[in-house]
């Protein structure tokens, strides 16, 4: 299968390694330059968006992801890895860097105010079977998107109703809440779907 990265600096890493293998990928983690150039996608997993943004830049990866996602490499983010997916961040630290991949303003720990984590569920537009048992842990929600911006999937239940939660801009994927840690496949399938389409 293709060829998918799971940047390694911090986070749920393993998770996501193993669903994109299950999911049919040649998948292993990425911590170093040339570690990067070798895959043909990357997963930006789920964790701390302040601490792997700290990290990205310590492993010199921030400006060669950057370039990459530039440059059209498929990027699928949970959680911490849409905030580092987006191109703007409220309630970030000032210092707060990203991979400006996909052109929308999300708002970090943005359920956690009241609630720090909840499920409920999620239906994906493009995605068949139900919808997914969304898992939000201190999640990022998006409050506004550009216009090359798919919304792909709202909050159907809990707290509050309506927040977009999934999108898509070309071959960038991202997600709030955590698949890799339901056994769910299919945001892993269709990720890998979209990296075999670009190939
Ligand atoms: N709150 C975290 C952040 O700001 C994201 C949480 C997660 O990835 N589960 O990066």
């Amino acid at each position: 299968g293709p060829r998918i990265g799971v940047l390694a600096l911090q986070g749920d890493v393993r998770e996501h390694v193993r669903a994109l293998t299950e999911a049919g990928a040649t998948a292993g983690p990425v911590r170093r330059p040339h570690e990067l150039d070798a895959v043909d996608a990357l997963v930006v997993p789920g964790g701390e968006s302040t601490t792997m943004s700290k990290l990205a830049i310590e492993f010199g990866l921030l400006d060669p992801v950057r370039k990459r996602v530039a440059d059209g490499m498929p990027v699928y983010g949970s959680c911490a890895g849409m905030i580092m997916l987006a191109t703007t961040v409220l309630d970030g630290r000032p210092d707060q860097r990203g991979f400006d991949g996909i052109e929308m303003t999300v708002r970090r720990n943005a359920f956690g105010r009241q609630v720090d984590s909840f499920e409920g569920p999620v239906e994906i537009a493009g995605i068949d079977g139900g919808p997914f048992h969304a898992v939000f842990i201190r999640a990022p929600w998006v409050e506004s998107v550009g216009a090359g911006v798919e919304v792909l999937g709202r909050v159907a239940d809990g707290s509050p109703r309506g927040r977009i939660v999934a999108v898509r801009q070309g071959s960038l994927l991202a997600t709030s809440f955590h698949p890799e840690l339901t056994g769910d496949l299919r945001v892993h399938r269709f990720f890998v779907d979209l990296v075999r389409a670009g190939a």
